[in-house]
This record gives C-alpha cells, sequence and structure tokens, in this order.
C-alpha cells in the first residue's frame, strides 16, 4: 500500500472529481462512479447511492484488485474486511471522523475493475449517464470519429455495447469488448458511458469531451449528414494527443 499520504491525496481526488460531476450536466443525484488506482494492488472508489456533495475522503472505499473492500487503519495500513458485511450493509457508516469503517462500494465496481484488469494502463475511470452520450446509448448507436478533440483522447469511434444489466460483471466485460484496440471510453446500452485515463484529470476530461462529441453528433444528425474521420487521420490524432498534446498539457513538453 501507498503511503498514508498518498492514499489519503488519491481518497481527495476522487471526493473532487465527484464534485466536478455533481456540478456538470453528466450525471444526476447520487448516479455515476468514480475510481482511481491507488497502487499495483487497491483501487479507491465512490461509495454506492451516497451524494456527491456530502463525500468526504473518509467516505472513498479501497479495495484490492478482487473487490475485496479493505479497513484503513490510522496510520494508512489496510486490512480485509469481511464481504458478507458489506453485502449486507453492515459496514454502512457515513461521515464519522472517528470511525475507519468503510461504506460499501458503488454497485458498479464490477465493471471498474474488469477495465483495470484488461487495460494496465488505466489509472482512473469515471462513468456516468450525460444525456447526449446516453442518447446514443439508448439507440445502441457508436458513435464515430467525427471530432478531432474526442478523436485524440479515445483513438477511434466510441462503441455501444449491447444491453447488460448495470452492476454486474458481464457488464464489465461488455465495456471491455467495446474498448478494444486501446480505445478509452464505451456507450453501455441503455444506461450512459463510461470512460478510463492514465489519470484522474484524463478520465475526467474524456467523459466531458465524450459528452460534448454525442451531442455534436446529435445536433449535426439534425441538419445533415455527420462525416467521421478516416482512419489514417484518426490515428494521427491519437499520436499526436499520446506523445505530444497530453504532454504538453502535463507540462512535459
Ligand atoms: P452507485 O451509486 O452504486 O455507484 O451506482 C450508480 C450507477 O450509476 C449505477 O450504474
Ligand atoms: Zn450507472
Amino acid at each position: 500500500m501507498n503511503s498514508n499520504n498518498n492514499l489519503e491525496k488519491i481518497r481527495q481526488e476522487v471526493v473532487e472529481a465527484g464534485l466536478t460531476l455533481a456540478h456538470s450536466s453528466m450525471t444526476i443525484g447520487t448516479y455515476g462512479n468514480i475510481s482511481q488506482r491507488v497502487d499495483e494492488k487497491y483501487i479507491a472508489i465512490t461509495p454506492s447511492g451516497r451524494d456527491y456533495e456530502q463525500l468526504t475522503a473518509a467516505d472513498i472505499v479501497v479495495t484490492d484488485l478482487a473487490g475485496e473492500v479493505q479497513e484503513i487503519d490510522a496510520s494508512g495500513a489496510v486490512k480485509a474486511i469481511n464481504v458478507s458485511d458489506v453485502e449486507q450493509g453492515n459496514c454502512v457508516k457515513s461521515n464519522d471522523e472517528t470511525s475507519s469503517v468503510p461504506l460499501r462500494p458503488s454497485s458498479e465496481l464490477p465493471l471498474h475493475l474488469e477495465i483495470y484488469k484488461n487495460f494496465p494502463e488505466a489509472r482512473a475511470i469515471v462513468h456516468t449517464h450525460s444525456v447526449y452520450a446516453s442518447a446514443l446509448a439508448v439507440a445502441h448507436k457508436d458513435l464515430p470519429p467525427v471530432i478531432e478533440d474526442l478523436t485524440q483522447i479515445v483513438g477511434g469511434a466510441v462503441r455501444c455495447t449491447e444491453y447488460t444489466i448495470a452492476g454486474t460483471k458481464l457488464l464489465g466485460e461488455k465495456a471491455v469488448e467495446a474498448m478494444q484496440g486501446g480505445r478509452s471510453a464505451a456507450l453501455l446500452a441503455n444506461h450512459g458511458a463510461v470512460c478510463w485515463g492514465r489519470n484522474l484529470k484524463e478520465a475526467l476530461a474524456t467523459a466531458q469531451i465524450l459528452e460534448k462529441a454525442a451531442q455534436i453528433y446529435c445536433v449535426a444528425h439534425s441538419f445533415g449528414t455527420p462525416f467521421p474521420l478516416n482512419e489514417k487521420t484518426v490515428n494521427t490524432l491519437h499520436d499526436f494527443y499520446l506523445n505530444h498534446y497530453s504532454k504538453r498539457q502535463r507540462g512535459e513538453e
């Protein structure tokens, strides 16, 4: 496990990303969820069904890659919790500064874990119920690479899964299938969208850019035919993002 300070920083970043989600139009109420890798063994994920505005770093649940919830002691050390306690809701304690007993993890934990297991580059995940991405998802339509910023960051069309009920491992498997070829986003049929990034900022930006692109695509359809970029251009744009533009964003170029 990372040092106590680093774990707290990671949980605090998840809280702040939750506020960004809550203050955007990318989800309503407690829906959607966010996670970030702590290290090679653990992830930090938003609790299930909790108001983003009320979350503190201590409410962000830590699990291992098998989905086992960990208890964090004052020194930052971790201890596995009895899974049946979590399933039965016995671990639900919120906003109690004196307690380290975690809340129940997001019901989409299996979706997040499948993505982390299949894409080692994924260090953070944002799942949204944003309107235009969901509009495409209810129509079971892929979003073609029609606009540059989305194409740069995702690397091609954002594919839509077939319908799979929320909260299942199968949903995770379908999302991974839709992301084949290294795509960092997928539409979840009749549900919403999921995006990963090499850091939390990138995962959040991908979700925002995806929603903007889905809106542009729907609007363009109302008066004409959107023209997708060709494969060579798609690859050029994605390479530029990975090798230059994202480095400039991080101040590395
Ligand atoms: P959680 O509140 O359990 O994270 O679930 C929200 C959601 O979006 C389910 O798909
Ligand atoms: Zn959802």
